[in-house]
């Protein structure tokens, strides 16, 4: 049976982004194989972080996987820090992984700019997703376009794990969307839709209310010309908002294309938002629910355990085949 494993971080409410290229494919994928998803909460704190603030966060984006629509009965639904052989099987591989590969990270560039004072945690997290990953005996991670060097760095510490050790490990491939897999910011359509992004304008939260998204979407930036078509390159505004369009409703973007000949950018503005709106009301909906009830607590309990039993054995493999001594 395939494995699938993902990861959030609990570094805000998540986005529009994280919506649809990452959540929004969890959804079938719980259907075909043995998922796990996981809110990794270690990865949060590379950057420093108000302590409660990160422990509701935490719980938060937990209720959102469910609110989206994965079922606790099928999908393993956990919080990182939960199951301690994600910290220590990212011990081992960083005693894999090189200085040099771990340098050429572009998040690292970007998040870290180069600082002294970044943390050490911010440098080796890549290897920490990696061990999140590897654990699982993962075959397929779907993730948005931004992970895919750190997908990369996974097989290679896999690939190197197993020659160097035996094989020990599975090497996971990338699932990435093929529309959705970058959504850009609404201020800058440059920039990917990021929970760290500098203004508040960049993203749709999927707590926003129904006035906020319309005034947003407004206020996206486009271009000068007053053409409707799909061109990443050229026009990455209008491609941006075709996109989500799209994503939201079903109807392709050659269809909506179409749709919009001859009519101006505020037509298709406040279409998309309406689109948006339309999908996120009922999510919301759950999602309060969830919170209230306690329900998403008793998820995370039953969600700890199953992760725990899942990595077991591959950890104690790892130690044996790297000559650690074994207990008992
Ligand atoms: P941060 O800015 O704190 O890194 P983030 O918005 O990048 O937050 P992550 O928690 O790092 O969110 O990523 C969660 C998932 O969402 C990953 O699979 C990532 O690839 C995906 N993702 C993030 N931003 C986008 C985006 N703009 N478009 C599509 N997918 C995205
Ligand atoms: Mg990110």
């Amino acid at each position: 049976m395939t494995r699938v494993f993902s990861g959030m971080q609990p570094t805000g409410v998540p986005h529009l982004g994280n919506y649809l290229g990452a959540m929004k494919q969890f959804i079938p994928l719980q259907e075909t194989g043995e998922s796990f998803y996981c809110v990794v909460d270690l990865h949060a704190l590379t950057v420093p972080r108000d302590p409660e603030e990160l422990r509701r966060r935490t719980r938060e984006l937990a209720g959102f996987y469910v609110a989206a629509g994965l079922d606790p009965d099928k999908a393993t639904i956990f919080i990182q820090s939960h199951n301690p052989d994600h910290a220590e099987g990212a011990w081992l591989l960083q005693c894999v992984a090189r200085i040099g590969e771990l340098s050429r990270m572009t998040q690292f560039k970007d998040k870290g700019q180069g600082s002294e004072s970044a943390t050490a945690g911010l440098f080796t997290y890549p290897v920490l997703q990696a061990a999140d990953i590897l654990l699982y005996q993962t075959d397929v991670v779907p993730v948005g376009e931004d992970q895919k060097q750190h997908l990369e760095l996974t097989r290679d510490l896999a690939e190197r794990f197993n020659k160097q050790y035996g094989d020990v490990l599975t090497v996971p491939e990338v699932r990435i969307q093929k529309v959705t897999a970058r959504i850009m910011g609404l201020d800058n359509p440059e920039k990917k839709m990021s929970k760290s992004a500098a203004s508040e304008a960049n993203y749709v939260s999927l707590l926003e209310e129904p006035k906020s998204i319309l005034k947003k979407f407004k206020r996206a930036v486009t271009d000068s010309e007053n053409e409707i078509r799909y061109d990443p390159e050229k026009k990455p505004g209008v491609s941006n908002l075709l996109t989500i369009h799209s994503a939201m409703t079903g109807h392709s973007i050659d269809t909506l294309v179409e749709k919009y000949q001859g009519k101006g950018y505020g037509h298709l503005k406040v279409d998309t938002a309406e689109a948006v709106i339309a999908e996120l009301e009922p999510l919301q909906a759950r999602f309060h629910n969830l919170m209230k009830s306690g329900e998403i607590d008793d998820i995370l309990a039953t969600g700890a355990k199953r992760a725990r039993a899942a990595t077991a054995e591959t950890l104690t493999h790892m130690k044996k085949a790297m000559g650690l001594s074994l207990q008992g």
